[in-house]
């Protein structure tokens, strides 16, 4: 799960690490009056689940508060498209109104899994302000990384070698250890699957601030993290994955216009590669689980369905704990409540094969059965679209 600049910056606060003081608007006259509270003056940040706002326009300087009405008028209500976000956007509902920054240098810090030594890595560069992904593939050198023991975890001595090779002054580099020590327990405490300060500054005056904040949360542990859970922003997230993922499907939408219907991310996975392999592409993976109702399987049907890519479903069932009846039953249903006439090429095998193509073949719907996966995609290649 993905929180919003200003949540992240909060639970910062919480951890000691300090941000630029910063007020939440909805509205023109709460940009307005929000910039006239912080003096006259301030930086207005569209709220996006996304970076690379400041090159896209959604970063504004503005000088008073007549300024910053004028520029969250622009804003609000607009989708902001950024490196980060398709080509549709995301949407500004909420703008962080902040204090003015007296940047003398802008760092890097992210900790992140990284699978190579299987657990947190720490990073740190002196490029911040810019794409990371661009320092890494031109000049790898100047990112510096601590794997980190999950067990003893960050070591005194690690954050001391990060600000070493960071070249700070002994003032600015005791408070950016500090920072990095906080960073990790953010990481931990709140099972991040990444946490990122691009910019960390260094102030005029030489005191270290997190200018920028983005801390992406592991959903398999949202469970014991009610209050994370509240910074939910559904308007953030593809319609289709929110209620997808209301529903505990697995989905996530892709560019094609097959529509795949799946049980095990395995053969989800296979099933893509046999639809790009005839020459389709897939408009989903999904894999709707073992232990599926009809009801469940209906609804996954329907997702797949009220995605107006999807000219041709593509359903491959291994019956094993979902029975073959058990998700023909659910397809009927969804093609009888939504009236869909969507071609549909279904393979099936295993438990109650026959039961399951029978329901399927006396339905009434435009089925065409598949033995094997060839089989399978030879049949979507012969659906026109
Ligand atoms: P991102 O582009 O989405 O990552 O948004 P950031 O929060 O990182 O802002 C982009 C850039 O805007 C930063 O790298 C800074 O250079 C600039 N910026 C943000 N806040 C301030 C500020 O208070 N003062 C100044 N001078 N620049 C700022
Ligand atoms: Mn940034």
């Amino acid at each position: 799960m993905n929180i919003h600049e200003f949540q992240a910056k909060e639970v910062f606060s919480r951890y000691g690490i300090p941000v630029p003081r910063g007020i939440v608007a909805t509205t023109p006259e709460e940009a307005k009056a929000a910039t006239a509270e912080l003096g006259g003056q301030s930086v207005v940040k569209a709220q996006i689940h996304a970076g690379g706002r400041g090159k896209s326009g959604g970063v504004k300087l503005v000088r008073s508060p007549e300024e910053a009405s004028e520029v969250a008028q622009t804003m609000l209500g607009t989708n902001l498209v950024t490196p980060q976000t398709g080509p549709e956007g995301a949407p500004v509902e909420k703008l962080l109104i902040e204090e003015l920054a007296d940047i003398k240098q802008e760092l890097y810090v992210a900790l992140t899994i990284d699978r190579g030594h299987r657990g947190p890595a720490l990073l740190v560069s002196t490029q911040g302000g810019m794409d990371i992904e661009e320092v890494a593939a031109n000049n790898p050198e100047d990112i510096h990384t601590e794997p980190v023991d999950p067990l003893s975890g960050l070591m005194p001595f690690q954050t001391r070698r990060l600000v070493r090779k960071l070249g700070l002054d002994q003032a600015v580099a005791s408070e950016a250890a500090k920072v990095l020590s906080a960073l990790y327990r953010v990481f931990v405490e709140n099972d991040c699957t990444l946490v990122e300060i691009n910019p960390l500054i260094i102030t005029g005056e030489g005191h270290v601030v997190a200018l920028d904040a983005k801390i992406n949360l592991d959903d398999d542990s949202m469970f014991r993290h009610a209050d994370l859970l509240a910074y939910r922003d559904v308007s953030q997230e593809d319609p289709l994955e929110a209620q997808a993922s209301d529903l505990d499907i697995a989905y996530v939408n892709l560019d094609g216009d097959v529509g795949c219907l799946v049980n095990g991310a395995g053969l989800a996975m296979a099933t893509l590669d046999v639809t790009n392999a005839a020459g389709a592409a897939p408009a989903n993976f999904l894999d709707v689980g073992g232990g599926a109702t009809p009801e469940k399987v209906s609804s996954a049907v329907k997702i797949i369905l009220s995605d107006p890519k999807v000219k041709r479903v593509l359903i491959n069932i291994f019956g094993g704990i979902l029975r073959c009846d058990i998700a023909g039953e659910g397809i009927v249903m969804a093609y009888k409540e939504t009236g869909s006439t969507v071609p549909l090429v279904v393979r099936m095998l295993g438990t109650n094969v026959a039961e399951g193509k029978e329901i399927l073949g006396a339905s009434g719907l435009p089925v065409v059965f598949a033995d094997t996966l060839t089989d399978a995609s030879n049949a979507i290649k012969q659906i026109k679209v």
